[in-house]
Formats: structure tokens, sequence, C-alpha cells
């Protein structure tokens, strides 16, 4: 189990739900899109958005945006450790800093002092192209340079007393970033931020981080994700709440089962299911319905449904738990289904 930590209103880590988070790509300090783009985050379900920090304006920007979002904010900060020091003190609720790319260690000290003094949490972020120079000598650029990149730089926060911490070690890689994070795992408590790097775009993007992510929440490891998208950042958001609803993380939803058809088949199987998927999706409690393609097969393959409908020929059959309970001409199907749905609300 990993420690608690808080970022603003939410604790993650410590068998907390796992928190979803994604940034926005719009430039911080225009307050009118960059809050727009956060409201329609928070919308699809986002827990916690990160907005990058380029300069003054852009820190000065977080209280501003504060007004606008009750979500946490987290200041993306490069290289100068300044921006970390005016993100935390314009109420960044956490700041992510690869201390690799911060120049010196009293910088870090800086940094550190002023989180102790304002209770804010600090995710250090590892990444292939920002190894900490000891780890790259000793392993390379690979897996175990990543961790001991990590661990090196949390024994550093350790030693000047700060523990409110979180890690992210990223790779394009799945398979780099599932060994690294078993690892990386094995060897610390604080919680772990997870997610695939640079994934690209479309389908192969959203594999990827479903391989990536989903191994290795599985396994238990990560406390907040991010699906990584070339794309409008609503998109990362919507697929992480896809993802943790297929592993089982989330089950506060309805999850309509069909089969993929076959011969058997005799009515609109693709269309109905396709129809039952829109009328539900708004239902925010655990609930499993069916959508069969044959009577012959359905009610017993989909037996762990709380209601089904089995297609006939030119009838459709009505099931709870596998028991059929009614029959109806198929034109009516569609929406005496929905009533029966309207009954489980
Ligand atoms: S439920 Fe019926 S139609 Fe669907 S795959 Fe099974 S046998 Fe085929």
């Amino acid at each position: 189990m990993t420690k608690e930590v808080k970022i603003g209103k939410i604790t993650i880590g410590g068998g907390n739900k796992i928190a979803v988070q994604s940034m926005t790509n719009t430039r911080t300090a225009d307050i009118e899109k960059t809050a727009e783009q956060m409201l329609r985050l928070e919308k699809e379900g986002c827990d916690i958005i990160r907005v990058a920090v380029l300069d003054l304006s852009d820190a000065q920007a977080i209280k501003e945006l504060k007004k606008h979002t009750s979500t946490p904010i987290v200041a993306d900060i490069h290289f100068d450790h300044k921006l970390a020091l005016a993100a935390i003190e314009y109420g960044a609720d956490k700041i992510r800093i690869n201390p690799g790319n911060i120049a010196n260690e009293d910088f870090l000290r800086q940094i550190i002092c002023k989180a102790k003094e304002k209770n804010v949490c600090i995710r250090i972020g590892v990444n292939g192209g920002s190894l900490n120079k000891l780890s790259e000598e000793k392993y390379g650029r690979g897996v175990d340079a990543l961790v001991d990149s990590a661990l090196r730089y949390v024994e550093f926060f350790e030693k000047e007393s700060f523990f409110n911490l979180v890690i992210s070690i990223k790779s394009s890689s799945v398979l780099k970033t599932v060994e690294a994070n078993r690892i990386l795992s094995s060897k610390t408590n604080y919680p772990l931020h997870i997610g695939v790097t640079e994934s690209g775009s479309g389908q192969i993007a959203l594999t990827k981080s479903a391989v990536g992510i989903g191994s290795l929440l599985i396994d238990g490891i990560g406390d907040t994700i991010r699906v990584s998208l070339t794309d409008d950042p609503v998109e990362e958001v919507k697929f992480a709440k896809i993802l943790l609803r297929a592993i089982e993380k989330d089950k506060n939803f309805c999850e309509v089962i069909s089969c993929p058809s076959c011969g058997r088949c005799c009515f609109d199987l693709i269309g109905t299911a396709k129809q039952v998927s829109d009328y539900v999706k708004d239902i925010s409690k655990p609930l499993k319905i069916a959508v069969m393609g044959c009577v012959v097969n359905g009610p017993g393959e989909a037996r762990e449904a709380d209601l089904g409908l089995a297609g006939g020929k030119g009838k459709v059959v009505f099931f709870k738990r596998g028991e059929v309970f009614s029959t109806v001409e198929e034109k009516d199907a569609l929406q005496k289904f929905k009533e029966e749905i309207d009954k489980l609300r």
C-alpha cells in the first residue's frame, strides 16, 4: 500500500480511488482559454489538472484559474526554480519537477522549503531524456537508470526532511514503462503517477496506454494516471475513464455486454447494442445489461447480467440473471427494454 498524499481537495495513494490526470494545452496565462479547457476536463471527470508554467505570467495565472475550478492544479516546471517558487506562492496544489533539470541542489532546497511552508506536494518526474548523471554512468539509459534516478532524487528530498512526494517514471515504450514501475513500486511506497509518454494519437496510442497503464493497475501499481494523447486533452480523460472501467477499478456505471454475433443471430444486434449503450451512458451505479444475438445461447451466456435481451425470429426475449421473464415483438423491443432499464436506474 502506498503512502497517502493530499493534492488540494483530493487524497491519492493508500488505496484511495485512482485519480485521473490530464494537462491543458493552452497558454496557461490565457485565463479564458485555460479556464474553459479546465472546466471541460473537470466535466469529463478529470481529478487533477496540470498546467505548463513557462514564465511568471503563467505562475500568476494559477491564482486566477483557482477561482474558476476546484480541481487541484499541478504546475509543471522545467529548469527555472524561481517559477516553482512562484507557482507555489500563487496557489498550485502540487508542482511537478524533474530534479535533473534544476541547476543545483540549493535551488532544489529553496523549492522544498517553499513547498513545506505551503504544504504542497511535489511530483518527481523522471524520463529517459533527463536521467540523473550518476545513474546514467552506472546503468546506461535503460530501465534501471530510470528507477535509480528517481530513487536518488527521493533520497535527496528525504534528507531534507521532505516526504510529501509523488513519483513518476515514464517512457514511450510500454515494456519499459511497465518494467520500470514494477521495480520502482517494489522499492518505494510513495504514490506513483503512471502513464506511457509520447504515445502518439489514435488507436495505437490508446492501445499503448491501455496495455501499459492497465497492466500496472491490475498489478496494484499506480495511484494517478495520465493517458497521454496527441489530441484534445478531454479525450485523454474520456479514455482514462473507459480504461478504469474496463479493468474494474471503477464500477459505478452501467456496463453493456453484448455478443460478437454469429450465424445464429437474426435481428439487428449491432444497432440495438449501440442504442442500448447510448441509453445507459448516464447511469452511475453498478449495473450489467446484456444485448445478445440469439435466444438459444444469449440468456445463458449472459447469466451475470442484471437485465438482458436476446433476439429471436421476429420476437425478442428479456431476461434477468439468465431467466427469461418476457417475450415481445421485435418492433416494440427497444422501447419496452428501455422501460425495463428505467426500473433499475
Ligand atoms: S449469443 Fe447467439 S448470436 Fe451471439 S455469438 Fe452466441 S450463439 Fe452467436
